[in-house]
This record gives structure tokens, C-alpha cells and sequence, in this order.
């Protein structure tokens, strides 16, 4: 891989109350990659993105975020995005998306462009005026995602973001993170605990397992589907494939498997 836009090293987290979250965790994100952290409760997803978004300090290890070191400046150049939509209720729609631009100096009359543009990509033209009270979950999650990509981050660190969401809601959100992630070549570190949504959104799904939160394995998946085209494409294509289940059902049973607990255990 020539030079990764996220470079973890050897990284370790241990907390006062003596928890290891983390142990000895590496990781290399090209750009433009799709990269899933996978893995079930407590097994240090959350504390490695924290780590990588300079929220938290390792107790061991070096990173890197787009070649700079673990300071002010990473923050610059990646957006995070947390596990509910956090946004500020008693702010417009538009002034919740200037936050980090706003953050960065730029005044309202001058970011007004780019938070336009930045609603319009994500569905929400007309919408600027809105209170976060008047929009639906899926909406806010929107204006959060365009909060995040306003100030045109090189990283998009996402935990958890759709978890508290309805299925539909979720699957279509998936499908235009995709779209999104490809127009804008994002380079993309996403935790969940679901493995059909590590399967149907990552290009690599890096597998966790706990005590102590760990990398357990990384496992290759297909390259990303054209956006917009649903579950199709992962259809059994030939009568070995239907026996088979088809390349979604194929790539869903071998991350299952990589999670089984016996495997999960060094
Ligand atoms: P995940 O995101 O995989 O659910 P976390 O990274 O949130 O896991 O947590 C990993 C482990 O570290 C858990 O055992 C959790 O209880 C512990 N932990 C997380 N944050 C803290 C903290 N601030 N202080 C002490 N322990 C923590």
C-alpha cells in the first residue's frame, strides 16, 4: 500500500480503571479505502476510532491521520461522527452544518455557499432554515453527515452513525454513504456491529474480538458496487452460485465465521 492515509501502529489503550481496550492494534487505510471495524460490545471499535480522531490518547503505539501527527491539525482534516446525530437544537439547519467551518473562522455570509451545496448533496436542498425538532431521524442523520463533509475532510470517522435508525432508513443512508464516498473519494474508517452492514458497505472489514479489544483478522471484500443499484448485484449469478448463496450470503457466512468466538481467541 502506497502511503496510507491512516497508520496505526502497534497501539494500546489502557484506562485508569485499568481496562485494556486496546491492545497492540495496527492498521493501514489507503485513500480512498472503505474500511469497516467490526466486532461485538466492548471490544475496543470505538476506542481505536477515538484514538485515530485524536478524542482519546494511546497508552502505547504511534498513528498517523493524512501524513500529519496526532494533533490540532488531524482534526482539520477529518470529520467524525458519533452514534446519534448531535446536533444543536437550538440551531437552523444551516448554522448546525457551518459548525466546523464556523470553528475554522470562516463567518456565515462566506460559508454560505459551501453549506448550501454540501445540503443539496445530501437531499436536504430547501431545508437550511429547519430546526433539528422538524426533521426526521434520517434527516437529522443527513445534516450530520453534511456537518461532518463540509469542511471537506480527507477522513470520515464514523461510529456506530446509523445504529439507532429504522432498517429503511439505514439501508437507503448505506447506499447514499456509498455514492458519496465514491464521488468525493473519501477515505472512509466505519465501526458497527452489524455484520451486513460491515458486508455491504466496506472494501475491508477488520474483524475485533474483546479482553483485550484486539484485531483479530482482516478479511478482503469485494469491490464496491456501483451506488444506487440495491442488494442486486450480490444475487447468485449462476447455478454454482445459487448452491453457494450467492457472493452477499458467501461474504456474510465467512465474516460471521471470522467473528465466531473460537476463532475470535488467539
Ligand atoms: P466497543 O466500541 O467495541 O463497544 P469500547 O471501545 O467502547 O468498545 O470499549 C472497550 C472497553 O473499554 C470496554 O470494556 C469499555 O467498558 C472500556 N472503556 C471504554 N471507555 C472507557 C473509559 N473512558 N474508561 C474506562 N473504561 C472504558
Amino acid at each position: 500500500m502506497s502511503s496510507p492515509v491512516i497508520s496505526v501502529e502497534g497501539v494500546g489503550k489502557r484506562f485508569d480503571s485499568g481496562t485494556v481496550a486496546l491492545a497492540d492494534a495496527s492498521l493501514r487505510v489507503a485513500h480512498g479505502e472503505f474500511v469497516a471495524l467490526l466486532g461485538p460490545s466492548g471490544c475496543g471499535k470505538s476506542t481505536l476510532l477515538r484514538i485515530i480522531a485524536g478524542l482519546e490518547r494511546p497508552s502505547a503505539g504511534r498513528f498517523e491521520v493524512a501524513a500529519r501527527p496526532p494533533h490540532r491539525a488531524v482534526c482539520r482534516r477529518s470529520g467524525f461522527m458519533f452514534q446519534g446525530p448531535t446536533l444543536m437544537p437550538w440551531a437552523t439547519v444551516a448554522d448546525n452544518v457551518w459548525l466546523p467551518l464556523r470553528l475554522a473562522g470562516q463567518s456565515r455570509a462566506r460559508a454560505r455557499d459551501a453549506i448550501q451545496a454540501q445540503l443539496r448533496s445530501v437531499g436536504l436542498a430547501g431545508f437550511e432554515g429547519a430546526f433539528p425538532r422538524e426533521l426526521s431521524g434520517g434527516m437529522k442523520m443527513r445534516v450530520s453527515i453534511a456537518r461532518a463533509l463540509v469542511a471537506q475532510p480527507s477522513v470520515l470517522l464514523m461510529d456506530e452513525p446509523f445504529a439507532a435508525l429504522d432498517e429503511m432508513t439505514r439501508i437507503r443512508l448505506n447506499e447514499d454513504l456509498l455514492a458519496w464516498a465514491q464521488a468525493s473519494h473519501l477515505t472512509i474508517l466505519f465501526v458497527t456491529h452489524s455484520v451486513f452492514e460491515a458486508v455491504t458497505l466496506a472494501q475491508r472489514i477488520v474483524v475485533m474480538a474483546a479482553n483485550p479489544g484486539r484485531i483479530s483478522q482482516t478479511l478482503d471484500n469485494p469491490p464496491r458496487r456501483p451506488a444506487r443499484r440495491g442488494l442486486a448485484r450480490f444475487g447468485p449469478t449462476s447455478r454454482a452460485a445459487a448452491r453457494r448463496g450467492g457472493p452477499l450470503s458467501q461474504a456474510l457466512r465467512r465474516t460471521a465465521e471470522a467473528l465466531s468466538p473460537a476463532r475470535a481467541t488467539r
